[in-house]
């Protein structure tokens, strides 16, 4: 393993290239993410008809955040599907990439990170000679979307306070705090699955989305009940989940975020809008270079709180 700055931008060492089933359309995509110099952030690019734009994850590309969050080129055509692979990057600490995707959306593979973190670890990360510089909370924004309730606030490290309240015995009320280093987001956080009832998926399925959904890439609940015959990976896996799904969506700052974002009853939504609220805010941020005890995964690498 080669050591360097830890507070420098970072690519992939090399071309990364995964095939899975799109959610959404049931079809197989292909994803290949490329290495990029610095300050290019992370972009997608169509490649299966005409050539289209890269796109910047950023949350001034979002156009849907109901299903998936999504992407949309200024040719009109969409990306879905991003957040996992968004956190991957954001979780192992690649500040640059550009991936290609020849479909509307990226591949589902387990409906976690794990396949992308590990496709990503076998390749490693490219070091690119340039200080990582990250968006510091200077003071609290809140963002209210009805029973969904998110903060972000000043800290020192890039912390995560999610909690979540379902109405069913299997989830309920689960809450997680931690500090995001690659450690955490490798041990904590990659494998934890997407998960939804089984009415919802079934109404999806009769309006045409969610077709390549199955007990392959997803927790499915009905009732009180797990349908997957593996059970869960823990028993807060969703609770887990949603904080992958946060780390994903806060990455579209284009930059990490130092500070603590607290949410309750999240999703995509309230992620996008909390990320559009603090950077609509001049005087709730700035931009500081990296400081090396956070973006080194310290010693104490911790879970600060995990409980069901
Ligand atoms: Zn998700």
């Amino acid at each position: 393993m080669v050591h360097h700055d830890p507070a420098q931008q970072t690519t992939v060492a090399r071309a990364v290239e995964l095939t899975g089933v799109g959610v959404h359309s049931g079809a197989d995509v292909t994803l290949t993410i490329l290495p990029a110099g610095a300050d290019t952030g992370i972009r997608f690019v169509r490649t299966d008809g005409p050539a289209g734009p890269a796109v910047p994850a950023i949350w001034q590309s979002v156009a849907a955040t109901e299903l998936c969050t999504m992407l949309e080129g200024t040719d009109g055509r969409t990306i879905g599907t991003i957040e996992h692979l968004m956190a991957a990057f954001r979780g192992l600490g690649i500040d640059n990439a550009l991936v290609e995707v020849d479909g509307p959306e990226l591949p589902i593979m387990d409906g976690s990170a794990a396949a992308f973190v590990e496709e990503l670890d076998l390749a490693g990360t490219y070091p690119l000679g340039m200080r990582r510089r990250m968006i510091r909370v200077l003071k609290p924004v809140r963002v209210e979307i009805g029973a969904s309730i998110g903060e972000l606030l000043p800290c020192d490290m890039p912390r995560f306070d999610i909690t979540i309240d379902f109405p069913s015995e299997v989830v309920g009320r689960q809450s997680m705090v931690f500090d995001l280093t690659p450690g955490v987001f490798r041990k904590e956080l990659a494998q934890a699955r997407t998960f939804g009832w089984l009415h919802e998926v079934e109404a999806l399925w009769k309006m045409g989305f969610a077709r390549g959904s199955s007990l392959e890439n997803a927790v499915a609940i009905d009732g009180d009940r797990v349908l997957n015959e593996e059970g869960t990976r823990w028993p807060d896996e969703f609770v887990r989940h949603k904080a992958l799904d946060a780390v994903g969506d806060l990455a579209l700052a284009g930059r990490s975020i130092l500070g603590l974002y607290r949410s309750y009853k999240g999703g995509h939504r309230l992620n996008v809008a909390m990320v559009k609220a603090l950077l609509a805010d001049s005087s709730a941020y700035d931009l500081v270079p990296a400081p090396t005890e956070v973006a080194k995964a310290p010693a104490r690498e911790m879970l600060l709180d995990a409980r069901v």
